[in-house]
């Protein structure tokens, strides 16, 4: 099953659940707009090459549609369908006046020079400029992409438009109209869910093992703070595998020789494993920070954490959500574990808008707060309707959306 497919399945099971109206039903099946685009750009060696670019506005009946840009060698049109179907339902479960978007090409950053990926960047933004602008639709990070890509979007759309628009993308450097935060959003977020789900099973953070697969944005930050909060990160991995100690992995210093270019595999007094051995291990908190289809069917059953936050994006295949949701694993879906950083997105549109930022402290509460509340109505309503944390969290974000659809009618 792909990914798209797998997304949609579970659009199914929660259309039934809620007795989804099948006007609406159908229209939500399917992405609003689709826009494929060339981008061709010179490479450093001189020749030209052109890389696919993708953005799919999923629906906007909420508001503006948000969503991030990856650079990825898997980014294909269907994967980013599923993913805009996946904002849209993140930001209605978040309850953001926003509808669902993603975009993407298809590349490996990781074999181009920076002077390439500002190419690439400027490039796509051109040929998706006339769908994306701070009423329209709301690029933002994602995966191999950062506050400089967001910069030169930022400035490319400007330079095009001829003023400055600080609106038009979030996750920008803050001297660009960057809020403070938002780097972090992501992984605080998922931090907090982490808290929030200990409290669930009746644990505490001090002493809690944790497993974390993926170590880019999400990742690391989730480890730090949880390692800040005397959690022992037990292993941690990347694309090319991970690292294990039983006795808890230092994370400051594993971050800190990180930036200094060395690769995960080569910290000290560590085991290698492969990101399967990760996902099996014997520990209390498991986060899927990486890619989509990551536990599936063949080591779901495999799994021994009790909680399972999702800093990633689709991470969990339907079949795996049925086998864990069967043995009591308290799974933390993706559109409620790594919305602080779609949510950090909002407070950073709107001081653009009003050309007035706020305070960190501020941001931080007020993410706490939106996540913690959600977190709760998921769990209400999970444990009320006998359904997973999943389902119960698609309920509550299509309703909203349909509800918005059905007030606004079907135009003409
Ligand atoms: N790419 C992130 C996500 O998947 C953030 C999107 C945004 O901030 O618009 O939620």
């Amino acid at each position: 099953m792909s990914f798209l497919e797998s997304v949609l399945e579970q659009y199914e099971i929660v259309a039934d659940k809620i007795k989804l109206d099948n006007g609406i039903r159908e229209r939500l099946r399917y992405p609003k707009r689709a826009l494929i685009v060339s981008v061709p750009i010179e490479m450093d060696t001189g020749i030209v090459k052109v890389f696919k670019g993708y953005r799919v506005q999923h629906d906007i009946a909420l508001g503006p549609s948000k969503g991030g840009i990856r650079y990825h060698p898997n980014v294909s049109l269907e994967e980013v369908t599923a993913l805009a179907m996946l904002m849209s339902l993140k930001c209605a479960l978040v309850q953001l006046p926003y509808g669902g978007a993603k975009g993407g090409i298809c590349c490996n950053p990781k074999e181009m020079s920076q002077k390439e990926i500002e190419r690439i960047t400027r490039r796509y933004t051109t040929e998706i400029i006339w769908a994306i602008g701070p009423e329209e639709d709301i690029p933002a990070p994602d995966i191999n992409t950062n506050m400089q890509t967001m910069a030169w979007m930022m400035d490319t759309y400007s330079m095009q438009k001829g003023h400055t628009i600080l609106g038009v993308v979030t996750g920008k450097p803050l001297v660009l109209g960057g809020s403070l935060g938002r780097e972090e959003g992501t992984g605080r977020g998922v931090f907090y869910m982490v808290e929030e789900s200990t409290k669930v099973i009746g644990g505490k953070l001090r002493g809690l093992t944790v497993a974390i697969q993926g170590f880019g944005n999400v990742g690391s930050i989730a480890a730090r703070l949880l390692f800040e909060k005397g959690c022992k990160v037990i292993a941690v991995s990347g694309s090319k595998g991970g690292i294990y100690n039983k006795g808890g992995i230092n994370i400051k210093n594993l971050i800190q020789h990180i930036n200094e270019n060395k690769e995960i595999a080569d910290f000290q007094n560590v085991n290698t494993i492969t990101n399967e051995e990760l996902l099996a291990l014997d520990c209390d908190v498991l986060i899927p920070a990486a890619i989509e289809g990551q536990i599936n069917k063949h080591n779901a059953k495999g799994i021994k954490a009790k909680i399972i936050v999702e800093g990633a994006n689709g991470p969990t295949t339907p079949e795996a959500d049925k086998i864990l949701y069967g043995r009591d694993v308290l799974l933390i879906p993706d559109i409620l574990a790594n919305s602080g950083g779609v949510i950090i997105s909002y407070f950073e549109w709107v001081q653009d808008l009003q050309f007035y930022f706020w305070k960190e402290r501020e941001i931080m509460q007020r993410l706490r707060e939106i996540m913690a509340n959600i977190f709760n109505s998921v769990l209400s309503l999970s444990r009320e309707k006998k359904v997973d944390m999943r389902t119960a969290a698609w309920m509550l974000g299509v309703s909203r959306i349909s509800e918005a659809q059905k007030s606004r009618g079907l135009y003409p």
